[in-house]
């Protein structure tokens, strides 16, 4: 009987997998050379924040999206706890290799100057509302990234505890598609996050605040820009193809799941051109997350928004 891939797939080279064993020690090793180093997994911050989060309910709620997308519970890389790392000097990601969630130290802004503690708090306020409706956010949002289709191939240890792979893919992101996937990632933690307040016995004023601000400040959230992005698209397809929006935005959901790669298929290539002009897709596929992030202003984006007249305000 062929195996089933699992969502999470790993491979030494081309159509050899490394043996799960191997998997799990690697990994194992990471964690344990991590403990070494710090003194322990997590910050403690995260730690008794941990002891807050509902991760069965989590679990069901992204369970409930990958069955829509034919994913059953086995097949998922849901992150549990323990694999879940943190320190003074880690940001945020989830990481393939290792199939880790990292997590920066609440409160803080790795590179920047003391002066700029009290940006964070104001932006802080205008939006997440609180440090810990912060933190729920980016453990959703790095599982998002976790659960889509992540493949690791032409891996190698290297050095002490670090890999590399010649090509990673995780939902639509595979060398390009960079901004594009953020957007799609960060649209599902949205989606997420609210159902998980919804059920979740979270403060209803924390509620109350982070919804407020959802309305008022919508462009001051993480990513709101990416996500613009993925509605601008999505609203644009709609009405060229007279398809319902939700239609549409539920195949790009299940293309994240199942690492669709857009530009092997002629199908969507040929709806894209269509609908939008020759070069969108190339144009997009450029799209970095951190050529937008920490260039400050990014021409290419700035150029890419005028020229398909998506209005997003940058
Ligand atoms: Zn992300």
């Amino acid at each position: 009987m062929e195996k089933i891939p699992n969502q999470r797939e790993i491979f030494l080279e081309k159509d050899i997998a490394e043996p799960e064993e191997q998997v799990r020690n690697r990994e194992q090793k990471f964690i344990d050379d991590f403990v070494e180093m710090w003194g322990r997994q997590n910050l403690p911050e995260w730690e008794s924040f941990f002891d807050k989060i509902d991760f069965n309910l989590l679990r069901d709620l992204f369970s409930e999206l990958e069955k829509k997308c034919g994913i059953t519970a086995d097949r998922s890389n849901f992150i549990w706890p323990e694999k879940i790392i943190s320190s003074e000097a880690t940001y945020s990601n989830y990481d393939g290799k290792y199939n880790l969630i990292k997590l920066r130290a609440p409160g803080s802004i790795p590179t920047s100057p003391e002066s700029e503690k009290k940006y964070y708090y104001e932006r802080l306020a205008e939006t997440y509302g609180t440090e810990e409706m912060n933190m729920l956010h980016t453990i959703v949002h790095e599982e998002a990234h976790a659960i889509s289709k992540n493949i690791c191939v032409g891996l190698e240890p290297s050095g002490h505890h670090k890999a590399h792979a010649k090509e990673i893919q995780s939902g639509y992101h595979n060398n390009d598609f960079g901004l594009f996937n953020e957007g799609v990632t960060e649209k599902i933690a949205r989606e997420i996050l609210e159902k998980y307040l919804n059920s979740s016995g979270w403060s209803n004023e924390e509620k109350e605040l982070y919804r407020r601000n959802r309305k008022i400040n919508p462009e001051k959230f993480t990513y709101s820009v990416e996500v613009t992005l993925v509605d601008a698209i999505i609203k644009k397809l709609a009405i060229k193809n007279k398809l319902p929006k939700d239609q549409i935005w539920n195949a790009l959901k299940r293309g994240f799941i199942e690492g669709e790669r857009i530009m092997e298929n002629k199908e969507i290539v040929s709806l894209f051109k269509e609908t939008f002009g020759r070069d969108f897709l190339t144009e997009l596929k450029r799209l970095t997350v951190f050529a937008r992030m920490f260039t400050g202003e990014d021409y290419e984006f700035a150029r890419f928004n005028g020229k398909y007249k998506l209005g997003l305000k940058l």
